[in-house]
């Protein structure tokens, strides 16, 4: 087994697991059924915002509190392995109020986040005015600012990932869907279609098909399942858009190459990949709503993806160090990919020894 370690999915999750534990000196081999890094990971929007997603405390809170400290330092060693530049800005989020009613909302929101180490501030309408013109102004009662929030591009970060973990010998087995693991006291076996080989220890990463994978030697693992969202893309001027700016349950931010992009549907729909030009339309309207220049404009884009959702986050142990989980961030994988990585690190190496 030669201190070998199997990642069963190529997500960000398991692709930053697997880089880091190359950097450990583990020698990994990360199995995925299709390409890396083409489901959840292709289609996030890529917020890394403690601010906009968390209005209570949590464990899972508190991880992306501590995701968000690490997100800059793994960025810049990403980029420096890989030589691929990846697109993250660090300009904070607004959040917007067009009533009292969403005004206390949000100041109710802050005063927990005050209490976990979120910071926020006021804004008035004047304000957004000012520095968000394209914003729509009618019945805006004000807003906050998160300084803290921020974007990355997804895809430059798996594009970069699959590149650093290949220098660090990762191997990829793309296209090698895993149908089963048996964790043993001294191993864990991993069988595809047509091999069955032997780890030092596997982390399952399949995100929203995690639980569908056919485990024995411990108990059934936790239940996860799909959470579709549409997402929708414009091509917009640079700086149309230099924050994330949400209202309600949408959100947008642009990307360094000039995409708009606006999200999110969430729908309870199973593994369903169909692009409903409806729910498209809706999004269209709620970015309308925000920005009234969009309703001049078609999208360019619309593309779909499934959350990896779940009871609670999952990351460590299940029931032996030889079967690591990794799964269940649901909104938030983006974000929580450096501490789930560094989490999965620590914990294999308190617990096994390389062989
Ligand atoms: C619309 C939308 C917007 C989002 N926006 C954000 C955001 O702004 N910020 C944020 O932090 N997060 C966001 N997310 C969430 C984020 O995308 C996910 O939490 C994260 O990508 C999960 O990564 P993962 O590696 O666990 O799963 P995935 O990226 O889905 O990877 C799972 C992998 O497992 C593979 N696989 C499946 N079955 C098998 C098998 N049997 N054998 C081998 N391989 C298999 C798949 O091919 C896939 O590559 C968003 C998600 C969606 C859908």
């Amino acid at each position: 087994m030669n201190g070998r370690i199997a990642i069963v999915g190529g997500g960000i999750i398991g692709l930053s697991v697997a880089w880091r534990l190359a950097q450990s000196g583990w020698q990994i081999e990360v199995f995925d059924k299709a390409q890396v890094g083409q489901e959840a990971s292709w289609a996030a929007a890529g917020m890394l915002a403690p601010g906009g997603e968390v209005d209570a405390d949590s464990p899972m809170a508190q991880l992306a509190i501590e995701s968000r400290q690490l997100f800059r330092a793994f960025v810049d060693s990403l980029e420096a392995e890989s030589g691929v530049s990846i697109d993250m800005q660090e300009a904070g989020a607004i959040e917007l109020a067009y009533s009292d009613d969403e005004l206390n909302k949000l100041q109710h929101k802050a005063m927990v986040q005050s209490g976990i180490g979120i910071r926020s501030r006021p804004l008035a309408p004047k304000q957004i005015e000012t520095f968000w013109p394209r914003v729509r102004r009618d019945g805006l009662a004000g807003a906050r600012f998160y300084p803290g929030d921020g974007v990355v591009s997804p895809r430059e970060m798996v594009t970069a990932m699959k590149i650093a973990a290949k220098a660090r010998g990762v191997e990829l087995h793309e296209g090698r869907a895993v149908t089963a693991v048996h964790v043993g006291d001294a191993y864990s076996d991993v069988m595809t279609y047509d091999s069955d080989r032997r780890f030092q220890a596997v982390v399952i990463a399949l995100g929203a098909w995690s639980s569908a994978l056919l485990v024995s030697g411990v108990p059934a693992l936790p239940e996860a399942y799909p959470v579709k969202g549409h997402l929708i893309g414009y091509r917009q001027p640079d700086q149309t858009c230099s924050t994330i700016i949400r209202h309600g349950h949408t959100y947008l931010l642009q990307r360094a190459n000039g995409l708009l992009v606006v999200g999110a549907s969430v729908e309870h729909a199973g593994f369903d990949r169909t692009v409903n030009p409806e729910t498209a339309e809706v999004l269209a309207r709620e970015a309308a709503q925000v920005f009234p220049h969009l309703a001049e404009t078609t999208p360019s884009q619309v593309w779909i993806g499934f959350r990896p959702g779940s009871e609670q986050l999952r990351v460590g142990p299940w029931h032996s160090p030889r079967l690591q989980l990794a799964y269940g961030h649901y909104r938030n994988g983006i974000l929580l990919a450096p501490v789930t990585a560094d989490r999965i690190t620590a914990s294999i190496n308190a617990n096994l020894r390389k062989q």
